[in-house]
């Protein structure tokens, strides 16, 4: 694992901590972050974050808090509380 994925890595887990927190922003900031060292890399971000994320506001979703999960026509569709959708096929690893 390279210093820049190790970052993200870390970056992530600050973003979920502060999002289980009640903290959003923080959270956001966090996710900004991490955004900018994986362009600043050339990296692509890791799938757990690109879902838990939202592309729109920078939002670290929570299903039930933030972010409403249903599943439709085979795919994960989850929608963000700033109304940004976001889809993924079901069956992804
Ligand atoms: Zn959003």
């Amino acid at each position: 694992m390279t210093v820049a994925e190790e970052r993200i890595e870390r970056l992530a887990e600050l973003a979920r901590a502060a999002a289980r927190g009640g903290e959003d922003d923080r959270a956001r900031y966090y996710v900004r972050l991490a955004r900018r060292v994986a362009e600043r890399n050339r990296l692509v971000l890791p799938r757990k974050f690109r879902r838990f994320t939202c592309d729109d506001c920078d939002a670290y979703l929570r299903p039930g808090r933030n972010a409403r999960v249903r599943l439709r026509d085979g795919h994960v569709v989850i929608t963000c509380d700033c109304r940004a959708q976001a889809r993924y096929p079901y069956i992804d690893g």
